[in-house]
């Protein structure tokens, strides 16, 4: 049995359940202990009752001298393997171009499929791991990945086997979903023709392989319609798949309300969504994940109301989306900083979205998000005393020393 105590936590944080609007989202304990066992946590709490379990048995004994630890990071919604670089759209956009007029002009998703389409599995395995390695020091533990770039089933095969690929080249925990991004050029006058086929070829053999566990669709004007999307979540729920929706990005397009109406598990991006949509959602238990990196990366538009979203009653999740189009962005707590300095959430509701919130829009265990007996040793060790310390220099979090299964994957701990 490897044991291991960590004392001179000066606060360790738990997420918990929220209960309606009024309840603080987190739990600090202070002058705290952690004792893991065998990757997992086998008692959390003060030091003194926690240092006189460990005695009684060996433990190896890490004084972390006063830093603050919170429960690994998990960024529910990205796009993170991809193929080359889409910097030059960026420079177009500087210079007045819309996030439309470029796709239109064979920028955008179409772009990077064209990419991916001439990338090999193992290509888009390793630019994806060098991501993820970034991911993880900014303290992601876990990572949601969708495919989508491939459009026909062969190049959606082979990104969800990069994807699957992923989970065994690196310490993170990677979740899968097969996505419906958008209706390939050739498919454009045979839309219903392309919806079966994706359900047919792509999202049912996903499922059988166990290469996906959620299916998503991007539900806008000019892409999948709400009787597409329909389709595309019976075909999901049949093949036992859980329903992820990006919603109400570009325009209000009632999406939220849709989310709730097909009981997703998330509705994510949200920037354009009413407030009956809102409410739906609190309704329906659909977790509400905003993605302000899209805001802060294309510089237009309105940032995520995660404000009204919580005051309506929603729980809300924060992730990166990371991709090369429109958020290539790995930094997780930057994402939550901003949802509380432009989305208007406390700070201890921005942690709250990367963690509890986190495992609620992957159908995660809450154990999974805190550090109690019987939970998995993932966690992150602040070079600071006081966890806000984690917002309060965007881009430079002050982390230590990532934890994944009780080993230190990242930093040190000396
Ligand atoms: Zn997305």
């Amino acid at each position: 049995v490897r044991r291991h105590l960590y004392t001179g936590i000066s606060e360790l944080v738990q997420p918990h359940a929220l209960e309606g609007q009024t309840r603080e989202p987190l739990t600090i304990q202070r002058d705290a202990a952690l004792l893991i066992e065998n990757g997992q946590v086998s008692a959390a709490g003060p030091r003194r009752a926690i240092a006189a379990l460990a005695a009684a048995g060996h433990a190896t004994h890490i004084d972390l001298g006063d830093r603050a630890v919170l429960p690994g990071f998990i960024d529910s919604h990205t796009h993170v393997v991809f193929a080359g670089t889409r910097v030059d759209e960026m420079a177009r956009r500087a210079r007045g171009e819309t996030y439309e007029q470029i796709a239109a002009s064979g920028g955008g998703i179409k772009r990077s499929a064209a990419q991916l389409e001439q990338a090999s599995e193992r290509e888009l395995v390793e630019t994806a791991l060098g991501r993820l390695a970034r991911m993880l020091s900014k303290g992601t533990t876990t990572c949601e990945i969708k495919s989508g770039y491939g459009l026909l089933p062969a190049a959606e095969h082979k990104q969800l086997a990069a994807i699957s690929a992923l989970g065994g080249r690196t310490a993170m925990r990677i979740v899968a979903t097969v996505l419906a991004h958008s209706i390939p050029g050739v498919y454009s006058e045979r839309r219903a023709e392309y919806v079966a086929l994706f359900c047919e070829q792509i999202l049912a053999p996903a499922a059988r392989a166990e290469r996906a566990r959620f299916c998503d669709v991007f539900v806008e004007q000019g892409v999948f319609t709400n009787d597409e999307a329909r389709t595309i979540a019976a075909a999901a729920r049949a093949a036992g798949l859980g329903l992820k929706l990006h919603v109400d990005q570009l325009h209000d397009n009632g999406g939220a309300e849709f989310a709730a109406e097909l009981g997703a598990t998330s509705a994510d991006h949200l920037e354009e969504s009413n407030a009956r949509g809102r409410a739906a959602l609190a309704r329906a238990g659909v977790v509400a994940t905003v993605l302000p990196g899209c805001r802060l990366f294309l510089g237009k538009g309105p940032w995520p109301a995660a404000r009204a979203l919580r005051d309506a009653g929603c729980e809300v999740a924060v992730a990166t989306d990371c991709n090369p189009g429109s958020s290539m962005v790995v930094d997780l707590p930057l994402c939550a900083m901003l949802a509380a300095t432009e989305g208007g959430l406390s700070l201890e509701e921005a942690l709250w979205g990367i963690t509890r919130g986190g495992a609620r829009a992957l159908a995660l265990p809450a154990t999974d998000a805190t550090l109690t007996a019987g939970d998995r040793a993932d966690f992150v060790v602040l070079s600071a005393e006081d966890w806000r310390t984690l917002f309060y220099s965007p881009g430079d979090p002050p982390i230590d020393a990532v934890v994944i299964g009780g080993q230190v994957v990242t930093g040190a701990l000396t």
